[in-house]
């Protein structure tokens, strides 16, 4: 069995039991990094944040395994190194190792390694998927909000919305979270600008120390999002 663990957002403790036991009953622990170049855009170190949470949790770095995925625009490169991870997840497997593969937030919500699960699914490999808390679930939580109440109904956008979408949304009192919001920038200021009545609640690496909550539409509109930000938007609630 190759298990998917969901890690949750960032803080180490908004991982499930179930998904911690995999990790300590794993051989092997393939966590997802991204390449960093030096200035001359020549030695590249990798970062990892799954790896950061993994040991975090007590878990024997020596198993973890990093692998390199490219940015996510470049989709051919992206699907080239799952290919090859998909080669040595198996290649593990075949020595009988545990083996576990996680992804940040949950496995199963706009999360490129799925591909790799699919893949492996298709080749009728035992594959397990274990929930775990997505990053907007995390953040309502620690603002302290109800997300969606009584008849409220959600809609999440991936970052490729108009502004004219999110605003039309918003009016007909959907509850819009975006995701990905560095590549919807300029969307998301010209809503702030038409419509500083919505009420705003901004979140920035949540469960992370840098982890940041803006909900002012003013300071919001001088913001550069960056790739770990996500907002919640909603209609004010009208006065009975
Ligand atoms: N599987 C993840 C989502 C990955 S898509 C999940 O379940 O949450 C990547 C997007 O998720 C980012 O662009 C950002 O919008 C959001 N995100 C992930 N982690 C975040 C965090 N710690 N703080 C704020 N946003 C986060």
């Amino acid at each position: 069995m190759i298990r998917f663990v969901s890690l949750g957002p960032g803080d180490p403790e908004l991982i499930t039991v179930k998904g911690l036991r995999a990790l300590q009953e794993a051989d092997v622990i393939f966590c997802p990094a991204t390449a960093l170049k030096s200035a001359g855009e020549k030695e590249v170190s990798f970062s990892s944040r799954a790896a950061e949470i993994v040991q975090a949790l007590g878990i024997d770095p020596k198993r973890i395994s990093l692998f390199h995925v490219p940015m996510s625009r470049d989709r051919e490169a992206a699907r080239r190194a799952y290919d090859q991870l998909a080669v040595e997840v198996r290649r593990a497997r075949r020595k009988r190792l545990e083996v576990v593969v996680v992804a940040e937030g949950d496995a199963g919500f706009y999360s490129s390694i799925h591909y790799l699960f699919d893949k492996l699914w298709a080749d009728q490999i035992e594959v397990e998927q274990i929930a775990g808390v997505p990053a907007f679930i995390a953040a309502g939580a620690a603002a302290g909000l109800h997300i969606v109440k009584q008849t409220e109904r959600l809609l999440v956008i991936p970052g490729t919305a108009t502004a004219y979408e999110l605003i039309s949304e918003v009016k007909e009192g959907k509850v819009v979270v975006i995701m990905k919001l560095s590549a919807c920038q300029a969307a998301v200021r010209t809503c702030l600008a038409t419509h500083p009545e919505f009420h705003y609640y901004y979140f920035e690496q949540v469960g992370t120390r840098e982890e940041r909550f803006v909900t002012d539409p003013t300071q919001l509109i001088a913001m550069s999002f960056p790739y770990f930000s996500l907002l919640i938007i909603r209609k004010p609630e009208e006065q009975p």
